[in-house]
């Protein structure tokens, strides 16, 4: 005690030392026996009796991130490839030349040109990167949206139905395993890693630097969800729709897709599986004649489907 109390710093240091000497040791006890229950035969059995589950679930993650993959096809102007040099004879400090960007994606413009752009995206989108008003392009935007929906709704109902079959385990050891390190669990049962919300959106720039390189702006319009549907809701609009025999044009924006579920009570249009019978089954809105087989946007050529069918479709027509 008297010790103690002349050199508190010494003993507090050892006992430290002890404390987390047996904590490394509880992790590494932990670590070994987890190796171990992962390879027995009777977490083996409870990794089979789930395993049509689990194999469902990447078939759906695989296709998700295909989903995601959707690339927005609209025209932007190749500028072609020019090297310029620094040919004055004397070397100004012209720092903001480095950021000078190539790449069809980025127009080099005229200050006012960057600000106008700044107040109005869309307009000069179209009018600078050579995007053209047409149903073409709308088509385009519109299944990309579509698509990018149904991967965000998809991953929130991969991770329930995965968190779903986690919880049916009933063996003591993962039920805890769970709670602890649910990650693990799901990687050791077979499940692929879900990556949420990654989507590389489309970014188009306008990039302006003065002739002397001392100043520059940059706008970059960035088509995420949010401004892909405004751009479609601008490109629509600009589209003057007429009436024909199957109906006026609808837009393909999130109310429209909520519509056709409801309508069609969230069940496939193919299978009749429902979301009754699969509480985290994801369901898209499919175009039932294709657009590129001149099929239309209008309720009566949309359907719900469920995403086993539509890849089955996807697949079947090209
Ligand atoms: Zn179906």
């Amino acid at each position: 005690m008297i010790l103690d109390a002349v050199f508190p710093g010494v003993f507090l240091s050892i006992n430290g030392k002890i404390g987390l000497c047996l904590v490394a040791l509880l992790i590494g006890a932990w670590e070994i026996y987890s190796y171990w229950y992962f390879r027995n035969d009777k977490f083996s059995k409870i990794k089979c009796s789930i395993e049509d589950h689990t194999i469902d679930c990447n078939n759906l993650n695989r296709h998700i991130e295909e989903l995601k993959r959707t690339r927005l096809d609209i025209n932007s102007y190749d500028y072609g490839q020019g090297d310029l040099y620094d040919t004055s004879r004397y070397r100004f400090r012209r720092s903001e030349w480095k950021k000078t960007q190539r790449d069809e994606k980025v127009h080099n413009c005229s200050a006012s040109v960057c600000k106008a752009a700044n107040d109005q995206p869309f307009k000069y989108l179209c009018k600078y990167f050579g995007i053209s008003i047409n149903e073409e392009t709308l088509a385009h935007l519109e299944n990309a949206l579509n698509n990018y929906l149904a991967a965000y709704q998809g991953k929130i109902l991969l991770e329930q139905e995965r968190d779903r079959l986690m919880q049916t385990i009933t063996d003591p050891l993962p039920s805890l395993y769970y709670k602890l390190n649910k990650s693990r669990l799901a990687k050791e049962l077979g499940f692929e890693a879900v990556r949420l919300f990654d989507i590389d959106f489309q970014t188009y720039r306008f990039q302006y630097v003065s002739s002397g390189g001392n100043s520059s702006y940059e706008v970059s319009i960035i088509l995420d969800l949010e401004n892909l549907e405004k751009f479609i809701h601008y490109i629509g609009d600009k589209l003057r729709f007429k009436n024909s025999a199957k109906g006026q044009r609808a837009l393909m924006t999130p109310q429209l897709r909520d519509k056709i579920k409801t309508r069609d009570n969230s069940t496939c249009q193919r299978c009749w599986i429902s979301v009754m019978d699969e509480p985290n089954l994801l369901i898209e809105i499919d175009h039932i004649i294709p657009i590129s087989k001149g099929g239309t946007t209008t309720e009566d050529n949309l359907q719900a489907l469920c995403w086993r069918c539509n890849r089955t479709k996807g697949a079947t027509i090209s």
